[in-house]
């Protein structure tokens, strides 16, 4: 019997009970048996005909969904031209590499292109290993994926455990801590690899303090270690700056891209880096390679991705409508939940809305796709609901999200005794 995708809702959750998660399953259960079918722009669709503002999305749709850009440089690339033989030269990866390295800050000359950030992260640690880099210092609550090498460094028990034995020799130090660092740094100096975000996107939208970056990358420097700046949740205008590095003027000797890099339409990374800390992956080709690595119909879609922000100045509109978000969404969650919440924070469109009770973000998260908008909930803090919204946004969209978080956050109030909501909603 042939399945309709217009009845996706009454099929789909049993394939996946069959074939791909029981615990995948439920948790769709949990979000309303929602089966999303289409999407395009800031919205998506599901098979029963509702639609949704996407502000969720892990942090990928920044320029929203199938920006016509993008999509016009995939679709001609998958009419030439998808994968390459790999034996000739190829030019789409040439071109996106130039297109990014265009965009990237001043030093970083080299780029190696996978399939997804946890790969990103892989090749920078096999990269920091050929400069004798083996101790990896990564900071808690940290996130940089799931893939061994990356999960060594992505510091949450609940993650690790299972798999262990990792990498060897990784520490952990407190995020935003320079003392703490720089102890570390003292004893491990020039074998030293150290990892960090510019801002904590999994740990619940953490922000060090200022200059905090500019301070790791001064100790990188006086020990000889490595310096690897995570940028796959933060970069290409997520922060309202093309990099987090560009707040502070630095540049690492390598850099992480992914999510937004294709404009979310084919799976893409970039391990970024200086010439010097290419090295060995720059004289051997063969080294470290994957089959789809660079392969055209990706690369067609990042340099389009790159036409996309820079041309809708999405970079700009990023820091300039997170600062409308910011306050207004502290204003209107503040008046429902009182001291329920205990911040709201946010660097450009990069937001997160942390509560003193666990469960309130996930209830949140649930009452808000009742009310028509996706968030996220973040990896590796249950008590933060993250919002990382499309630079599109129109007046109209952000007039809906706004409406949605204060019914929402209505909803959710409801089901907290008063007295926790504090003094003026007792
Ligand atoms: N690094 C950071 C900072 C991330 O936020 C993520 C994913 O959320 C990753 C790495 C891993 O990327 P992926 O899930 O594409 O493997």
């Amino acid at each position: 019997m042939a399945r309709l995708i217009e009845d996706a809702h009454g099929w789909v959750p049993g394939l996946y009970r069959r074939h791909l998660s029981t615990g995948r399953a439920t948790l769709g259960e949990m979000f309303g048996g929602q089966v999303e079918v289409e999407s395009a722009g800031c919205w998506l669709r599901t098979s029963d005909g509702r639609r949704f503002l996407n502000v969720g999305g892990y942090g990928v749709f920044l320029m929203g969904a199938r920006h016509p850009t993008v999509v016009a440089a995939v679709q001609r690339q998958l009419h030439t031209h998808p994968t390459a033989s790999r034996l000739f030269l190829e030019p789409r990866v040439a071109l996106a590499a130039e297109a990014l390295l265009g965009v990237c800050p001043p030093g970083l000359e080299r780029v190696h292109f996978s399939g997804s950030g946890a790969e990103a992260v892989e090749a920078a640690i096999k990269m920091a290993r050929t400069h004798g880099r083996r101790r990896l210092i990564s900071m808690e609550n940290g996130y940089h994926g799931k893939t061994l090498g990356a999960l060594s460094v992505t510091a949450r028990e609940v993650f690790q455990a299972p798999f262990r034995p990792l990498l060897p020799d990784v520490t952990h130090v407190p995020f935003g801590d320079v003392t703490a660092l720089a102890a570390v740094l003292a004893y491990l100096g020039e074998e030293a690899c150290v990892l960090a975000e510019p801002v904590q996107g999994e740990a619940g939208v953490i922000i060090p303090p200022e200059g905090y970056l500019r301070d790791v990358a001064a100790l990188c420097r006086a020990h000889g270690a490595f310096f690897v700046l995570d940028e796959v949740q933060t970069g290409l205008g997520r922060l309202g700056s093309w990099w987090g590095a560009d707040r502070e003027g630095v540049t690492p000797d390598v850099l992480l891209a992914g999510k937004g890099l294709s404009g979310g339409v084919v799976p893409v990374a970039a391990t970024i880096a200086t010439s010097q800390a290419f090295g060995v992956f720059d004289r051997d080709p063969f080294l470290h390679t994957s089959t789809f690595s660079g392969s055209p119909l990706a690369m067609a879609a990042v340099t389009g991705a790159i036409q996309a922000i820079t041309e809708d100045d999405l970079v700009r509109r990023s820091a300039a409508l997170g600062d409308r978000l910011l306050p207004e969404l502290d204003r209107i969650v503040r008046a429902h939940l009182g001291d329920l919440v205990s911040a709201v924070r946010g660097v450009g469109l990069l937001i997160g809305v942390e509560f003193a009770e666990p469960g309130v973000a996930g209830e949140l998260l649930i009452e808000l796709v009742q009310h028509g908008v996706i968030a996220n909930h973040s990896l590796n803090a249950g008590s933060v609901l993250r919002l990382t919204p499309p630079a599109l946004l129109t007046d109209s969209d952000l007039e809906f999200l706004l409406d949605a978080v204060d019914r929402a956050s209505a909803s959710t109030a409801r089901c907290y005794p008063a007295a926790l909501r504090g003094p003026a909603h007792a």
